[in-house]
């Protein structure tokens, strides 16, 4: 054990990624004595993700329980992004920018106004407009191009920024962080006792399980508790041109949606370009067929791409739930609290689920916002993610 005398720590977060480092950082602020476990920090979906802050674009039909949490993480991005900035003094690239979705024919058109009606009618912000508007917003759009929809407040973050200025916080702020693999939480009593990692046992009463798409490997959960969390693959292309600061104008100046394919460009000159979504387990390699596709897609938005350099392939792994939705809160046994299974949104997420978990684990309460998203509403669903 860490310590003779009782646990050296109020709770132990497993994983730190954006989800496990906000949580650490603002349980950390509110007092708590928090140890981060992770043997590759920062380096999960967090790293590989695109970094789009989209609650309206991301909207999809019958998730409007989760929209609305996006929604409130959306709202506390600009302060969360200046407070890391401060303390940090790394710029984490929040560029409120808006995102463009567009058609590039008759059947996207018919998709795109339909999402439109869809996002209208929840009284969400966004304008339809011709192709002809598009292309004088982005003078490099493909010339077909038949009409868009502008969000205006669906922004982005350069998440790797993120997950850097996460680390430095946490760091600054006196949370303790380990290298090394959670393997077993030890349970005594039907409660939460401490977590034997590959090579250290902690004492403690509180684990946090934020492992991402890893979360439920984690052994000595009781049968049937394992969060339902699997992997979702996603790979994703950086390609790096002009950054539209004096000389050569950058290729594109806000988010850019098509039906199969988003471009994402990077105040500093980088295009990201994704993303593949596939069922394939812990496979995490880049494949030749989804380069193609992908630079096929984005191409046929946006022709001037051909000429960037294409600089980067990623693949990271979303942790998929069964609702799309998040597992936040308490499970068994007691002491246990999931923060994990934020699958295509995590990012934006961070906040709000900092925030809720660490009032969580001060006053024991679970916040209003996320009374919904309980990892229990999946006991009666049977085992398997
Ligand atoms: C291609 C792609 C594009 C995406 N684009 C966006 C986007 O534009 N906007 C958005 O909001 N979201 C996006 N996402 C989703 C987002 O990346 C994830 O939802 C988010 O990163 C999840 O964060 P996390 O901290 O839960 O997981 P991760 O970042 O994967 O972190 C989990 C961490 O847990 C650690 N871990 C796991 N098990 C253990 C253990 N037993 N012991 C110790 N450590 C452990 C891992 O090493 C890892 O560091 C994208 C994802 C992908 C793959």
């Amino acid at each position: 054990m860490s310590t003779g005398w009782g646990p050296a720590d109020d709770v132990v977060v497993v994983g730190g990624g954006a989800i496990g480092l906000a949580i650490a950082w603002r349980a950390r602020a509110a007092g708590l004595r928090v140890c981060v476990v992770d043997d590759a920090p920062g380096r999960g979906a967090s790293w590989a993700a695109a970094g789009m802050l989209a609650p309206v674009t991301e909207a999809h039909y019958g998730e409007e329980p989760l929209l609305r949490l996006c929604l409130a993480s959306a709202e506390r991005y600009g302060s969360f992004a200046r407070e890391l900035e401060e303390t940090t003094g790394v710029d984490v690239g929040y560029r409120r920018t808006g995102t463009l979705s567009v058609a590039r024919d008759r059947d996207d058109q018919e998709a795109l106004d339909e999402l439109f009606d869809y996002r209208r009618g929840l009284g969400l912000e966004c304008e339809r407009l011709r192709g002809r508007e598009c292309r004088r917003l982005e003078p490099a759009l493909a010339p077909g191009i038949r009409g868009g929809v502008l969000v205006t407040g669906d922004h982005q973050v350069d998440n790797r920024a993120l997950v850097t200025a996460l680390l430095g916080a946490c760091e600054r702020a006196g949370v303790r962080l380990l290298r090394d693999r959670a393997v077993e939480l030890i349970v005594q009593r039907d409660r939460v006792a401490g977590v034997r990692l590959r090579h250290d046992t902690l004492t403690c009463p509180t684990v946090v399980l934020s492992g991402g798409a890893w979360s439920a490997q984690l052994s000595g959960l009781p049968a049937g508790s394992a969060p339902p969390v699997r992997p979702v693959k996603g790979q994703l292309l950086h390609l790096r041109g002009a950054a539209g600061t004096g000389g050569e104008p950058a290729l594109l100046s806000r988010n850019l949606r098509g039906l199969d394919v988003y471009l994402v460009p990077r105040a500093d000159g980088r295009l990201v370009v994704g993303a593949t979504v596939e069922e394939q387990g812990f496979d995490d390699r880049v494949t030749a067929g989804a380069v193609l596709e992908l630079l096929r897609d984005a191409y046929e938005l946006l022709p001037g791409l051909a000429e960037l350099e294409l600089t980067e392939t990623v693949c990271g792994l979303r942790p998929g739930s069964r609702d799309n939705a998040p597992l936040l809160g308490g499970s068994d046994p007691e002491g246990l609290i999931l923060a994990t299974g934020h699958y295509r949104n995590g990012i934006l997420l961070a906040p709000v689920t900092a925030d809720t978990i660490a009032e969580l684990l001060v006053t024991g309460r679970v916040p209003a916002l996320i009374a919904g998203f309980s990892p229990r509403r999946f006991a009666t669903a049977g085992a398997g993610p």
